[in-house]
């Protein structure tokens, strides 16, 4: 299991895991993303954050990797945050 909120813009799912051909593959089951690495993932995360300030509140970052916060811990309105992200530009 993952639980990351993925990375891509105006998209607020959550990320899960899957197994495609005996590889681990993770997806978004909201904007069909698929990512294939986990580095790409890492690497699209980090992104995110440095764009967009209020995307870092939703992950911990251990190392090279970034790690899910609780919903608990998240702000509240981060899902309509998101889903602006494209009407406001
Ligand atoms: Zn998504």
């Amino acid at each position: 299991m993952s639980g990351l909120r993925c990375p891509i813009e105006a998209c607020a799912g959550r990320i899960f895991e899957f197994i495609e051909n005996e590889n681990i593959i993770w997806g978004c089951a909201q904007c069909c993303t698929v990512w294939y690495e986990r580095s790409i993932l890492d690497k699209d995360i980090s992104d995110i954050v440095k764009k967009i300030a209020y995307r870092r509140q939703v992950y911990v970052n251990i190392g090279d990797s970034w790690e899910p916060l609780t919903l608990e811990s998240e702000p509240r309105n981060y899902e309509e945050l998101v889903d602006h992200e494209l009407i406001d530009q």
